[in-house]
This record gives C-alpha cells, sequence and structure tokens, in this order.
C-alpha cells in the first residue's frame, strides 16, 4: 500500500484512472461517460456499463448528489495514524446528479445529523503532487 507524507492510504493509479485522479487535484470533477448512451461510469472501465460500448470518453460532471449510504467510524479507521485526527470518519456511498455512485468521505458533518437522501456537493483535497480526491460536503 502506497502511504502519503499525512499517512494515509494513496489510491494506485493507472493509465485507466489518471484522469479522475488528475483533475480532482485541479478542483474538477470527471467521470466516465459513453458516448453512445449517456451512461457516466464509476469506478472506471474500459467499456459502458450499460451498454457495453467502449466508446467512452472523460467528461464533467455535476458536482452534487444524494447520499445512498454511510457509515461513521468512531474508533479505528484504518489503522492508519493520518486518519486519527478526523475521527468520527464519515465514509458515503454518493448517488452523483449524472447517475454514477461515487464512494468517498463526508467532511464538515455532525456524524448523527447524517441520513440517507441527504443532499451533498463536492470539494477537492490534494493528497500527492499529482492527484486529488473529491471528498462531499453537505449541500449549502
Ligand atoms: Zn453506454
Amino acid at each position: 500500500m502506497l502511504i502519503s507524507t499525512e499517512n494515509k492510504p494513496l489510491p494506485v493509479i493507472t493509465d485507466l484512472t489518471r484522469p479522475f485522479w488528475t483533475a480532482a487535484k485541479e478542483g474538477r470533477l470527471v467521470l466516465q461517460k459513453c458516448k453512445r448512451c449517456g451512461t457516466f461510469n464509476f469506478h472506471p472501465k474500459p467499456w459502458c456499463i450499460e451498454c457495453g460500448s467502449r466508446e467512452i470518453e472523460w467528461a464533467s460532471a455535476q458536482a452534487s448528489g444524494t447520499v445512498y449510504s454511510f457509515t461513521v467510524s468512531r474508533s479505528v479507521a484504518m489503522n492508519l495514524a493520518g486518519w486519527q485526527g478526523e475521527i468520527p470518519l464519515i465514509m458515503c456511498l454518493i448517488d452523483m446528479d449524472d447517475g454514477a455512485r461515487l464512494y468517498g468521505q463526508l467532511t464538515d458533518s455532525d456524524p448523527d445529523s447524517v441520513h440517507i437522501g441527504m443532499r451533498v456537493g463536492v470539494h477537492f483535497e490534494s493528497i500527492s503532487d499529482d492527484a486529488g480526491i473529491p471528498k462531499f460536503h453537505p449541500a449549502t
């Protein structure tokens, strides 16, 4: 496992996933989009999850969505010291308004107020010299 200087896990970036991480570093949310049927894919794949087409492009996605599910870690978060300062840690599955379902951390929230159906927006955190990560916050 790659570990950042903040003692958090780093993604393994491949040619298939690099556009996602690079855009997040620049403060933009991009997802794979099928050129044939318009479906947004996540996680990145060489084909469309809906129609199987290999005509995929990276496209800007709306930075808003709805909590599909979540969990709150109140003790140990992945056994890495870098997470300890963020406990309680809220991790969510988010149904993005463009259709993809993302997994990510919800910040700026009281864990007791998080709920399924909660509207969220996206912000970005730099995690290395060449990658950022989308995180979520309550919609305003
Ligand atoms: Zn498709």
